[in-house]
């Protein structure tokens, strides 16, 4: 193995993987255990490639347990190619969507639809850029929409569900790009949840959808085949060749974040992480919180100091110290840190020292 220094990476994603993951794929790169072959070179429609993504499947299953009336699928073309695929299949001529509309992704979303067929803002927080999740009184749903879609986790602005919203009979559609099974989700109150794997999950290039069986009806025949959940689903996202070293990955991580005991401890670690580090955000008043403490996500901590001078040099100088990917989304500006499942504890201590010490050469 090559000796190399790694450093905290806080990127929002593509993000850091488990080092046991990387070492993994690292020492079977050459020859997969037993075959012989890189799992770069297998062809998708092997027996070894259909064990790979069958028990890839199989895992996703146990970790979110999620039953048998759901269809999982390894699509590609990200979280953004879902923002039309979920209209294109599940929106009807006549129908209307609503949207919960809380950031970025979720504005990008709704242009998408709006493409497709009539949209509603069933609520919003622009008005105050994003920094909370909508009051469930404030949430103006329309009645027998075609379905209702939020986004669990927004990367950008740093906020975060903490329940879902109570949607009644309507199919609830969730964007979990930046939070899926980073603790407890309950399935049977979703109709889709979609998340790109490479923020939680593993690498870019493959998008984990998770599909209620009866929506599958909806996928008009006329649609073009890649972008219809039911002929993925048909083909068991073997309709035509998929990301494999992306699924394999994938599959990897799925046995990391099981092995650490499932998602109620992944939640523990994740909500341990998250709180020492808005504690130090909250300290002295140096450091200021973007997103109201209600809201606050766990995946994502964004915060400024007084001036965006003071912000770049932060950046900078967090960079020089081996702590990179620190500079906020350039919609928003400051400083985010992005803490995923993979993202090691003992980080958020470095983090936290830095920030106190910066503090008191800059304060
Ligand atoms: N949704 C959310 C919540 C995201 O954070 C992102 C990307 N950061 C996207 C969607 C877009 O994902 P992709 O780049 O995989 O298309």
């Amino acid at each position: 193995m090559v000796t190399m220094t790694r450093i905290l990476n806080f990127s929002s994603g593509p993000a850091t993987l488990p080092l046991p993951v990387l070492a993994e794929a690292q020492r079977d790169l050459l020859a997969l255990p037993g075959v012989g072959m890189s799992v770069l070179e297998i062809g998708h429609r092997s027996r070894v490639f259909e064990n790979i993504i069958e028990q890839t499947e199989e895992d996703i299953r146990s970790l979110g347990s999620i039953s048998p009336d759901y269809k999982v699928l390894f699509l590609q073309g990200g979280g953004t190619l879902q923002f039309s695929m979920v209209p294109m299949n599940l929106l009807a001529p006549e129908a209307t969507a609503d949207y919960l509309v809380t950031g970025h992704w979720a504005k990008k979303a709704v242009e998408e639809a709006k493409k497709v067929g009539k949209v509603h803002i069933a609520a919003t927080t622009q008005a105050e850029e994003f920094s909370r999740i909508p009051r469930s009184d404030e949430i103006i749903l329309t009645p027998g929409a075609a379905y209702v879609h939020m986004t669990s986790n927004n990367t950008i602005y740093g906020t975060q569900w903490k329940q879902l919203p109570d949607v009644g009979d309507s199919p609830l559609v969730s964007d979990a790009s930046s939070d899926i099974f980073s603790g407890p989700i309950d399935i049977t109150r979703h109709a889709l949840i979609y998340a790109g794997a490479q923020k939680n999950l593993g690498p870019s290039g493959v998008t984990i959808v998770i599909i209620r069986e009866d929506l599958l009806t909806r996928s008009a025949a006329s649609l073009p085949s890649m972008l219809s959940y039911a002929v993925h689903a048909q083909n068991r996202s073997l309709y035509n060749t998929p990301p494999v070293f992306a699924i394999y990955l994938v599959g990897l991580v799925v046995k990391w974040l099981s092995g650490r005991g499932g998602l109620d401890a992944i939640a523990r670690v994740n909500e341990r992480k998250a709180a020492k580090l808005y504690a130090e955000i909250d300290r002295s008043g140096f450091y200021r919180g973007t997103a109201q403490k209600e809201s606050r996500s766990l995946m994502n901590a964004t915060f400024r100091m007084a001036t965006e001078d003071l912000d770049k040099l932060f950046v900078q100088e967090a960079e020089a110290a081996g702590l990179d990917g620190l500079k906020g989304h350039r919609a928003v500006g400051g400083i985010r840190a992005s803490i995923y499942n993979a993202f090691p504890e003992e980080g958020i201590e470095a983090l936290v020292a830095f920030m106190r010490e910066f503090e008191r050469r800059r304060g």
